[in-house]
């Protein structure tokens, strides 16, 4: 390029906590995989859970898994930011993580049912953007959760059964995403995570970038 400089212009901004939920086999944990996979850079906050590992999944990575007793000295010691009882286990977010990405910065990924998304919406309101997947059908979200094929018939109709009062918490989030097409809740996901970055109250760092800016003053050509 000719005829100007151009520097990287950085301008800090608080750490957003991406929230979000769906009834179970609607596909949120796809998308939130083809995110983190991408490079738009989130990084997952790995829950605690007492549920059994499924075959596909890896302690640690998708969650940790630990015994009911683990759970709850973990929950009683307030190492947890929120906790909730799901489909009949237990499930929490590991406080200290989440802590350090936002005092550094960093945007976190969370994978969590409504109880959840409402305990961290009134905890830390201004760093929560939470996000509902709808499946585009009843019919489609049981076949879903078939072709999944990592659960047993039994799970799979307790999941079914507590959809619908799942899907009942909608008005609580503050973008709804249908996932007929995962390519399209994908790009949908994407932009959401693009604007919000760009929220005034979430940038500081635009006083003094602003201030500069005013204080600069161009020779005249
Ligand atoms: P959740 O995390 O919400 O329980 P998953 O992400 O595990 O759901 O998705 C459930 C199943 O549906 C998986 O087999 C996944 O590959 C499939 N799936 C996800 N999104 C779509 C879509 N848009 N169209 C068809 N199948 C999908
Ligand atoms: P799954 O057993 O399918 O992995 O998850 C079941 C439900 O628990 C999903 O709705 C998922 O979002 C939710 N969940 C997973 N981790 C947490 C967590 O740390 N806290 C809460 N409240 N829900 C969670």
């Amino acid at each position: 390029m000719s005829g100007g400089s151009s520097k990287n212009i950085t301008i800090q901004r608080r750490g957003l906590m991406l929230v979000i939920s769906s009834p179970s086999g609607a596909g949120k944990s796809t998308i939130a995989r083809n995110l983190l996979e991408s490079d738009i850079g989130l990084s997952l906050s790995v829950s605690v859970t007492t549920r059994k590992r499924r075959p596909s999944e890896i302690d640690g990575v998708h969650y940790h898994f630990i015994s009911v007793k683990e759970f709850e000295r973990l929950r009683d010691s307030d190492a947890l930011l929120e906790w909730a009882e799901v489909h009949g286990n237990y499930y929490g977010t590991p406080r200290e993580p989440v802590e350090t990405a936002m005092s550094e910065g960093r945007d976190m990924l969370f994978d969590i049912d409504w109880q959840g998304a409402l305990q961290l919406q009134e905890k830390m309101r201004a760093d929560v953007v939470a996000i509902f997947i709808l499946p585009p059908s009843m019919t489609e979200l049981q076949s879903r959760l078939h072709r999944r094929a990592e659960d047993t018939a039994e799970v799979i109709a307790t999941r079914l059964a507590n959809s619908r009062a799942e899907i009942e918490h909608w008005r609580e989030y503050d973008y709804i995403i249908v996932n007929d097409d995962l390519q399209h809740a994908y790009e949908s996901m994407r932009a959401i995570v693009c604007s919000e970055r760009l929220r005034r109250d979430r940038r500081p760092g635009l006083f003094d970038f602003v201030r500069e800016l005013l204080e600069e003053n161009p020779v005249l050509s």
